[in-house]
């Protein structure tokens, strides 16, 4: 494993004096970013962790007339498993509970989810098994999924990178038009995500996670797509939520995992849902919609069918005969 320096910490502003002292990065349940100092993955790895697991208040998990509270520190099985989500957020349970496996949710914290590295296996290619890929993400020039294997990686809004946002959660969380609280302001989710990463600054920590009411007449649904269920990361995922009115869509968001860079906001779906009853027929008109933008790579047109049939069977799980 690399070498790094460790510090615990006891308040925000503690992390946040260490993060600004140099090359150093935040430590929450350690699931992924251990894995990438074991690799050497990193373009360049942090002289410094910070543990922020110690800080109190930081895990909690709240409800008050504004919506849901999440502390950065709560763990993604507290969330699954908690029953006022598991009634209000189902969508929020579904995902959480589809992460990895047992001994990982309950490590794996929300903050932590949301700032997962990618896994595009050119990025992560250990220093263990030779040839490193200096990839665009690594501040190379080029991504070698491009002219590569490219299985698992962007079939929309590619751009230089072509490696997938990889968080389930930020799937449901940008569908319920979620907000990132950070130890220096507030940031909607849709606006968190670039193509090679985050707009957090080097310095600043995710405190917590604040999530609206959901309007009454409200149905969500998350369902993804993988190789072994019990433990991989999405092939596609799609998160829906849609508010209807005398049976007919007077609202939705509908929301894609792993297709793109970032989260996908699929507006053409939500177009075409609206005013509609949703039947075998409007969530089928919908799911095409979905993949308008789609301009797959070599090896991964099969994400586009799969893409269709995730968003129409959400959609139907949202609907008055909720058909799963
Ligand atoms: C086998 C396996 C299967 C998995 N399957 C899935 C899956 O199906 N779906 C899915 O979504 N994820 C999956 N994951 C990823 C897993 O959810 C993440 O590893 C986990 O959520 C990261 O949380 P953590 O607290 O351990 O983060 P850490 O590893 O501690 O940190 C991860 C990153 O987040 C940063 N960070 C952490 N907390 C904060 C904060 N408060 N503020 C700012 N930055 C912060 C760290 O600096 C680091 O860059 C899987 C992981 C494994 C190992």
């Amino acid at each position: 494993m690399q070498k790094f320096a460790f510090k615990n910490t006891e308040s925000v502003a503690h992390a946040v004096s260490l993060l600004k002292s140099g090359n150093a990065a935040v430590l929450a349940g350690g699931t992924d970013i251990l894995n990438l100092l074991k690799t050497e993955a990193f373009g360049k790895s942090p002289e410094l962790l910070v543990n922020i697991k110690n800080i109190p208040g930081l895990d909690t998990i709240s409800k008050d007339s504004g919506g849901l509270k999440i502390g950065a520190l709560a763990r993604v099985s507290a969330i699954a498993s908690s029953e006022f989500i598991k009634a209000e957020y189902p969508a929020l349970a579904e995902a959480a509970g589809s992460i990895a496996a047992p001994a990982i949710r309950n490590m794996a914290t929300i903050a932590g989810n949301l700032c997962q590295e990618v896994q595009c296996w050119y990025f992560r290619r250990s220093f263990l098994t030779g040839n490193t890929f200096n990839c665009l993400r690594k501040g190379g020039k080029q991504c070698y999924a491009v002219s590569g294997d490219n299985r698992y990686h962007a079939i929309i809004g590619g751009k230089g990178c072509f490696a997938v946002c990889p968080s389930d959660i930020a799937v449901v969380l940008a569908a319920l038009d979620a907000t990132i609280v950070t130890s220096k302001r507030s940031i909607l989710i849709r606006d968190f995500f670039e193509t090679l990463g985050n707009i957090l600054d080097s310095d600043e920590i995710i405190t917590g996670i604040e999530i609206p009411v959901v309007p009454p007449g409200t149905k969500q649904k998350f369902i993804k797509f993988t190789i072994r269920p019990a433990l991989d990361f999405s092939i596609v995922s799609a998160a829906v939520i849609i508010t209807t009115n005398n049976d007919s869509v007077a609202d939705s968001r509908i929301v894609l995992g792993s297709v793109a860079p970032t989260t996908y906001r699929a507006i053409y779906v939500e177009e075409s849902l609206k005013g509609k009853i949703i039947d075998e027929s409007t969530a089928e008109k919908a799911a095409e919609e979905a993949v308008r933008d789609a301009r797959p790579l070599s090896k991964n047109k099969y994400k586009v069918q799969i893409t269709k049939t995730l968003v129409k069977r959400a959609i139907l799980a949202c609907g008055p005969s909720s058909i799963d």
